[in-house]
């Protein structure tokens, strides 16, 4: 999923580390098992969640979105030792793919998998986070970043994914998703709470930290 040019987008891959085997059959995997696999992060992101992690020294993440596993996989690399990822779904048959890939992987006690709506377990959880990673459905996002914030670390970060929606931000109209995301993209432009930067990394990255005094 790129609305920049393809051979650019392509390029930067190129010039991105490789990702290794592993990832290689993970993504040929969810290509092969499930209808949407453009739903992965894919190398650049992942590289770049990987990179936030173990540059910000974050301990505890939590991800809304789990799918066959790649952004949680590329997070827990970043991860020091005893760090933590709780990442949730709803969809039992692609958790089990991610939960395979991180075995394998030797990440499997960096990663804990719940199943179920992502507001139900943000609800139960206990603790502060100190990344937030928010890539579960799009109609939620408003609902997520309410529920999160409370539990955000002090200098945590929330990531949204998805946040120019291929570009269609721009323009909403009647587009149901589209307009979801670009309603949220303003609340946190113009939530005194916090500042944020929008990066046009893959489909948009939303970067939200706490301001200092709010
Ligand atoms: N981060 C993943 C990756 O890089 O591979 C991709 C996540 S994919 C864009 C969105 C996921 O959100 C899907 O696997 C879907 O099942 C899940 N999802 C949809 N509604 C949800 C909900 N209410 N609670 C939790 N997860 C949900």
């Amino acid at each position: 999923m790129s609305f920049i040019d393809e051979r650019v987008e392509q390029y930067a891959a190129e010039h991105t580390s490789d990702d290794g085997e592993l990832f290689r059959r993970l993504e040929a995997e969810t290509r092969d098992k499930t209808t949407a696999p453009q739903m992965m992060v894919g190398r650049i992101e992942g590289r770049f969640l990987e990179f936030l992690v173990r540059l910000s020294g974050a301990r505890r993440v939590l991800e809304l979105g789990t799918f066959t596993g790649y952004s949680s996989l590329s997070m827990a690399r970043g991860l020091p030792e005893g760090g933590l990822i709780i990442t949730c779904d709803v969809d039992k048959e692609t958790t089990a793919i991610a939960r395979r890939y991180a075995e394998e992987a030797g990440l499997a006690s960096r990663i804990e998998y719940r199943l179920g709506p992502a507001l139900e377990t943000i609800e139960a959880l206990e603790g502060q986070f100190d990344l937030v990673f928010i890539d579960a459905d799009k109609g939620n996002y408003g609902n997520y970043y309410e529920a999160v914030l409370p539990k955000l670390a002090d200098n945590g970060l929330i990531v949204f994914d998805n946040s120019l929606s291929s570009g269609r931000v721009v323009d909403a109209g009647d587009d149901g998703s589209a307009r979801a995301i670009a309603e949220i993209n303003d609340r946190v432009l113009n939530d005194r709470r916090v500042e944020c930067v929008m990066l046009t990394v893959r489909d948009g990255m939303l970067l939200v930290r706490k301001r200092e005094r709010a």
